[in-house]
């Protein structure tokens, strides 16, 4: 006797499932009820038909009832909403709504896959006409007439979800000015608070007016526009709202069916997807669903679950239960504008809810080898047991190669794997795609690190927390990275001991205090922090994630302003600040790391003259925020900023600022003695040299003893009539940058070429190349006479550029500076 199967629901689960019924059971009677007009229809597409990325609607339908009845001999009913089971008599009760009719269906093994939709609270107003949803393709159908027929102006988005997010971006692609209201204090809820942050970044970079930790109190007509009033008493009209606060399950049929139902208002499920009747089975969004990392139960709806499910159901009523669904983890990925979000496992909220012990790493590594044309850095958080490493979730954020990293670590997650083991996985290599190192790899590199105690890591909230309280007293806060980059935004009360200074300045840091390090990332954080732990200091913090990581969560962005606001003050700023243009520059700052752009573009703005502009890309995201600080400090004007797929690009105004750029110092110089002959300790001396130079100001390095060496030219000279302790020293003295060992590591020379190979792959100038920039961009290099004479070396073995001076010359440089350095 032929079975007789019916399926609630004619989308992602429903039809996988009878699809997959057919190819296992080729008698049976299968039978779909859609209730909708469509069924298998790309519900993940809706977004971008919407905003013209896909162009033709027919592409959104994947398949037809007659296609689906002609391949696998389903009877796909739509327009037929089931309206209610009776399990002990195995029948459902249909409503044809094309015929206006009832009529009533038996089965063997029902599957219901009825999905969810949007939730719709009573706020006062919700039913404005301009007021929509985005879940069926009638949803669609109708906000797509509203943005091509009435070209709405401003297009305002409650919920800052994946459906949100998705739709903020294709409004804004059809020119209609966005703003995003969301209740909690960030949007993209299965990210962390700090990774969310970098969202809000990028929203606001995209001129998305972004309003948080502020729900929606009432909606109210104002003269066919909707005015949202806020909780916090603010008000945002709009031409258009849409509502995307979440879904619920469509679980009423099964309810009333008697079938039980969890705490979340979704079916419950045993691991074969049964119900609590054996002979109906229930998948997708309307299901509850076991999370094997939180190890409960929740609602996670999404397509690939679903789809999965519905295989697997038809697998267990054909076969009789042979697959046991082990869960869903909640991996999950959106486009957000330019970038990609992605997460999958449980975020760091979710697992101190449910009492789980969890640490975390976060990097922020580059998409791909940075020596390789647009490598764009990301930021990558992977969170694990603090006990076993056992890997409990990611999350990433960024603008290329995030979906490939996740989805490395949702696979690793469901085979249950550690942290420790990302170590090894191998992965495929070659520039244009990743790193020899990988940041999955580099992941497991910290999490060993973590666990194995060579460095304890601590939050950006908790540093947060403990600057702001008694415990600070306990504390030494310090900044390892160059004087430069801390001039564009440090954590208040942070001592910057640069990396490369922190030998030598031991004695600055007290031993009996907990000592917090951090950098720009978090590598040089780790390198100053395992100094510090073999010298004997024995709390030794690194910040995860660094600085970029803290200051884009602490950012204390202006509130947003409404749309008619935005507009009128940017064009009153834009008349009153921005003085005629003249010429216009452009330079490709690509491939640089901070302060690689910097410099690139104080070097191009000293050949500007005032009113000119200079237009530079950079893709170091960092740039974002430090163009600002800069043209703040050296009296230039940053008149527009953007980013699109990763890249920064700045327009400058040379002068149009209160300051100048070349005016003379005003007891702000750098003067810096260089005593020591190592690469590394010269490499530290010029990039900060470069850095200052690109603030603006004037710097002066004295070179004596052992310093010298850094200064000589390479060949020798003959006949300069030296006696034989001067040739002596002649031989013995590297000759020249290119011959220094490196104060420590030097391995017989094998450390210095690591170093430079190094910094090869990253983009950072050879030591050669950073003499050379700060020469031409004025730098005073200073030749001690008086170590010159003792060490037998005469002027004419040094570099081309360089003064001879006393002690007398540096101290008149040092008189007009704020730093002064020994190193
Ligand atoms: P659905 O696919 O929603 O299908 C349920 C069907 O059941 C509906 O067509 C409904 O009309 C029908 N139905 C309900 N009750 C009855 C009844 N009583 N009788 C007959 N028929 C009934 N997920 C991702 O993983 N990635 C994405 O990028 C993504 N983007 C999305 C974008 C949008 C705009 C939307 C709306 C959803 C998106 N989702 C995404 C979610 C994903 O589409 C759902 O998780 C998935 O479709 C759930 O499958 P389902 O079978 O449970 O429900």
């Amino acid at each position: 006797m032929p079975k007789k199967y019916i399926v609630i629901g004619g989308v992602a689960g429903g039809m996988s499932a009878a699809a997959r019924l057919r190819r296992l059971d080729e008698d049976a009677e299968i039978i779909v009820f859609e209730r909708g007009e469509y069924v298998s229809f790309a519900n993940c597409g809706l977004p971008y038909y919407i905003g013209d990325t896909i162009k033709e609607r027919n592409k959104l339908l994947v398949q037809t009832p007659e296609a689906l009845t002609a391949r696998f001999r389903v009877d796909v009913r739509t327009r037929s909403e089931a309206l209610s089971i009776d399990p002990a008599a195995h029948t459902v009760r249909v409503k044809d709504t094309l015929r206006d009719r009832e009529y009533i269906e038996t089965y063997d093994k029902l599957i219901l896959s009825p999905g969810a939709e949007p939730v719709k609270p009573p706020i006062p107003g919700i039913d404005h006409p301009n007021i929509y949803t985005l879940w069926t393709l009638p949803d669609t159908d109708r906000i797509k007439a509203v943005v091509t027929h009435r070209k709405p102006r401003h297009a305002i988005v409650v919920g800052g979800g994946f459906v949100g997010l998705e739709m903020a971006e294709n409004f804004h692609q059809l020119d209609i000015h966005v703003s995003v209201v969301e209740a909690l204090d960030q949007v993209m809820t299965p990210l962390d608070f700090e990774m969310a942050a970098l969202v809000h970044q990028h929203l606001r970079a995209k001129n998305v007016g972004l309003y948080l930790s502020d729900g929606v109190a009432s909606f109210a007509d104002v003269g066919g526009l909707v005015r949202l009033r806020l909780k916090s008493g603010r008000e945002v009209t709009g031409d258009i709202v849409l509502l995307s606060i979440g879904v619920r399950p469509n679980s009423k049929l099964a309810r009333d069916a008697g079938l039980t139902i969890g705490q979340w208002g979704g079916i419950v499920v045993n691991d074969y997807l049964q119900t609590s009747d054996p002979d109906i089975y229930a998948v997708g969004d309307a299901v509850e669903i076991f999370n094997p990392i939180l190890r409960r139960k929740g609602q996670i709806p999404l397509a690939g679950p679903a789809n999965k499910q519905g295989r697997m159901v038809a697998d267990n009523i054909v076969q009789g239960n042979v697959k046991k669904y082990a869960g869903t983890m909640g991996t999950a990925v959106a486009k957000v504008f330019d970038m990609t979000v992605a997460a999958t496992g449980a975020n760091e909220k979710a697992l101190a809810a449910a009492n789980i012990p969890h640490t975390s790493t976060i990097i922020h590594p580059a998409s791909h080898a940075g020596y390789y044309p647009n490598a764009l850095q990301m930021a990558f958080k992977v969170i694990f047991s603090p006990d076993t490493g056992q890997l409990l979730g990611a999350q990433g954020v960024g603008y290329d190669g995030v979906d490939k990293r996740i989805d490395v670590i949702a696979t690793a997650l469901h085979f249950g794997a550690k942290i420790q083991d990302l170590q090894e996985i191998e992965h495929a290599y070659a520039p244009p795609y990743s790193a020899a190192k990988d940041p999955v790899n580099m992941a497991g590199f910290i999490g060993e690190n973590i666990l194995t105690g060579k460095v304890k890591v601590i939050a950006w909230d908790r540093v947060e927390a403990i600057m702001n309280s008694p415990e600070r007293g306990d504390h030494v806060l310090i900044d390892t990275r160059t004087p430069e980059e801390v001039k564009l935004g440090t954590i208040p009360g942070a001592v910057n001991i640069p990396v490369d200074a922190l030998r030598a300045r031991l004695n600055e840091i007290p031993k009996d205090k907990k000592i917090i390090i951090f950098c720009r990332v978090g590598l040089r954080g780790y390198i100053a922090a395992r100094i510090l732990a073999q010298k004997g200091y024995a709390e030794v913090y690194n910040l995860s994630g660094g600085y970029l990581t803290y200051s884009a969560a602490t950012e204390k962005p202006a509130i947003s302003q409404t749309f008619d606001e935005s507009i009128d003050t940017g064009m009153r700023q834009s008349q009153a600040a921005v003085p005629m243009r003249q010429q216009v520059v452009e330079v490709d700052a690509c491939g640089l790391q901070c302060p690689g752009p910097v410099m690139k573009v104080k070097a191009e703005m000293d050949k500007l003259a005032a009113g000119d502009q200079l237009i530079v890309k950079s893709t170091d995201p960092g740039f974002y925020s430090d163009v600002g600080s800069w043209a703040k400090a050296t009296g230039n004007q940053v008149v527009s900023l953007n980013m699109e797929k990763g890249i920064v690009q700045a327009t400058i105004q040379k002068g149009a600022g209160e300051q100048r750029i070349a005016e003379p110092s005003h007891g702000n110089d750098k003067t810096i003695i260089v005593f020591d002959g190592d690469l590394d300790k010269a490499i530290a001396s010029f990039i900060i040299a470069n850095g200052a130079l690109a603030m603006g100001r004037k710097v002066t390095l004295f070179f004596t003893f052992w310093g010298l060496t850094i200064l000589r030219k390479e060949r020798p000279i003959g006949g300069l009539g030296k006696n034989l302790i001067e040739k002596m020293f002649g031989w013995m003295l590297p000759r020249g940058s290119k011959k220094l060992g490196l104060s420590r590591m030097n391995m017989a020379g094998m450390g210095p070429l690591m170093i430079r190979g190094l910094m090869k792959s990253r983009n950072v100038d050879s030591l050669e190349e950073m003499i050379r920039l700060a020469l031409d961009n004025g730098a005073r290099i200073i030749a001690c006479q008086m170590s010159m004479d003792l060490m037998g070396i005469r002027k004419e073995e040094l570099i081309d550029g360089v003064e001879i001076g006393g002690v007398a010359t540096y101290l008149e440089c040092a008189e007009h500076a704020d730093t002064n350095l020994f190193i």
